[in-house]
């Protein structure tokens, strides 16, 4: 058999964390094998692989943050850390034969559109093929962002993000500043609060606190959950149950969230008894305007001797010394950066270039928009996992994942009827309409209107990231491709006796 000119699958799918390993489940169960899994890395896990700092947990319960195909007994918290759910990737990837189609250490470096071909031409740092579809499962926590800090370059100490934990670095002893309050900072700073010489803390702004209900999951619970799968399905029925019952506060009634914010400020209350650090540590914006943290032992920490909060932004680097925005000089020998990702400008964006010659990143300068968070106008054969407007601030993204890999399957199942050499490409109208519909119900959403700067929102302001309705809703309309908001785009018909003449030729 001769060779081809180069190596062609059906689908590429780019990553290994949830996404990316769900995708390629559902591919397989589909029969749908001639596949790869591209992972720029060199093992599976996406965001719970490159995050391992100390504390690092996940703050939706693990019955409901997994897939629903891959049930697992035997989560050992409610709230589990990263090595389980980690651990619970490498297993799903053995489990469900993934392995023989992962490319590991396989950064995709470009992909084009080729509109004679009807294919993708992919880069990766270990080759490169064509696919007809390609999946884009990157996710939007996979690029840390580091902010552009006057001087950094000067600190003569050491730096890192909480993505990238430096594990050889021993921060005991040590003075340590850490940048940010967010989820990864809260779950860092009483962590490593014990063990340092001083902790400072830049908050530039405060963040929403409410208790952990986090408890051993018992051996018993453990034993019913594997021996009557019913017990556990009711867990996580329960617990989805309960988070659909929170979205309308969140979407429709912010002024209901009113009730949480005095929960919080007691929470808070209960472990500062100083006022002025009370003062500093609470919040001028409507809870859930931003991610609503979870954590029993955050204010403790920050109460220790060891601990300063400056209750101001990181601004300038002078040597050892850390200047905050209020004129505050701390000096300090690490810099931990807990600071987040790049969001609503993700870097895959701008290796991507479509039918029409622009990259996606051009194409979303203004605002990411997908139809159904999905696939792009221009994009054919393209779909994005946890795409524009996907993001939920209160449930699990499993649910949301797996919705979208519903209407992936759907996606493929339509190629198949339509027959020959097709792609879907979504009509601007179709994607216009549903992205203002996305953006008129976001009007009175907690994200839009409760006064504070949050990932969610773009540098326009948009937010192009969060879901506004239950995660029922988004099932529902990812449940199947409608066909009249594409644009079915196929091989001309003198182009396609060329091809199979060259098929022919390949496989002879
Ligand atoms: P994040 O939520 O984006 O928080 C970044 C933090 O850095 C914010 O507090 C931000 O302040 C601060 N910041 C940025 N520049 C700064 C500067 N110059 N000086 C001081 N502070 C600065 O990032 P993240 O904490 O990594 O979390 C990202 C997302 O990951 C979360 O929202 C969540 O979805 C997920 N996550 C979940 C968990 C969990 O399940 N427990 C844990 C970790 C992460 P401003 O608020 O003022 O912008």
């Amino acid at each position: 058999m001769a060779e081809r000119e180069h190596e062609h699958v059906r689908v590429a799918v780019i990553g290994s964390g949830f996404g990316g390993l769900g995708a390629a489940v559902r591919l397989r169960r589909q029969g749908i094998t001639d596949f790869v899994v591209l992972e720029r890395a060199g093992s599976v896990g996406g965001t719970w692989r490159d995050n391992s700092y100390p504390g690092c947990a996940c703050d939706v319960p693990s019955h409901l943050y997994s897939f629903s195909f891959a049930p697992n007994p035997e989560w050992p918290r409610n709230f589990s850390g990263q090595p389980h759910i980690r651990a619970y990737l490498e297993r799903v990837t053995d489990t469900f034969g993934l392995r023989p189609h992962i490319r590991f250490d396989s950064e995709v470096r470009s992909l084009r559109w080729n509109g004679e071909e009807l294919y993708w031409e992919v880069e990766t740092a270990s080759g490169s093929l064509t696919a007809d579809v390609v999946v884009s499962a990157t996710g939007p926590l996979s690029d840390p962002k580091v902010p552009d800090v006057l001087g950094l370059d000067s600190f003569p100490g050491k730096v890192f993000h909480s993505a990238r934990w430096d594990h050889d670095y021993d921060l005991r002893g040590k003075r340590v500043a850490m940048i940010g309050t967010g989820a990864s900072a809260i779950q860092i700073v009483p962590s490593i609060q014990p063990t340092v010489d001083r902790l400072t803390l830049f908050q530039r702004t405060p963040a929403w606190v409410l208790p952990r209900a986090d408890r051993k999951i018992s051996g018993l619970e453990r034993w019913l959950h594997a021996k009557v799968p019913a017990t556990r399905a009711a867990r996580r029925g329960l617990l989805w149950g309960i988070r659909e019952l929170q979205v309308s506060a969140f979407t429709k009634r912010p002024n209901e969230l009113g009730l949480i914010e005095r929960l919080a400020k007691g929470h808070m209350k209960r472990s500062v008894k100083d006022p002025v650090l009370r003062a500093k540590l609470t919040p001028d914006y409507r809870i859930g305007c931003k991610r609503i943290l979870l954590s029993n032992s955050y204010y403790p920490a920050l109460t220790q001797p060891n601990v300063d909060v400056v209750a101001s932004g990181l601004k300038e680097v002078r040597g050892k010394v850390l200047v905050a925005s209020d004129g505050t000089e701390t000096e300090a020998d690490a810099i931990v950066f807990g600071t987040g990702f790049h969001v609503t400008d993700m870097p895959i964006a701008h290796r991507v270039t479509g039918a029409n010659g622009t990259t996606l990143a051009e194409e979303w300068k203004d605002g990411m928009e997908a139809l159904r968070g999905t696939t792009a106008a221009g994009f054919p054969n393209f779909l994005t996992i946890i795409g524009p407007n996907t993001g939920l601030g209160n449930s699990s993204m499993i649910l949301m994942i797996e919705s979208q890999l519903n209407y992936l399957v759907d996606f493929m199942r339509q190629l198949d009827v339509l027959g020959g050499k097709i792609a879907l490409n979504a009509r601007p109208s179709a994607v216009h309409a549903w992205t203002r519909g996305v953006q008129k119900r976001m009007e009175r959403t907690v994200w839009n209107t409760g006064g504070c700067d949050s990932w969610y929102l773009d540098s326009n302001g948009r937010n192009t990231t969060a879901w506004p309705g239950t995660t029922a809703e988004f099932r529902k309309v990812t449940r199947q491709v409608d066909l009249a908001e594409y644009e079915v785009l196929r091989v001309p018909a003198a182009r396609r006796g060329e091809r199979s003449a060259q098929t022919v030729k390949a496989v002879a």
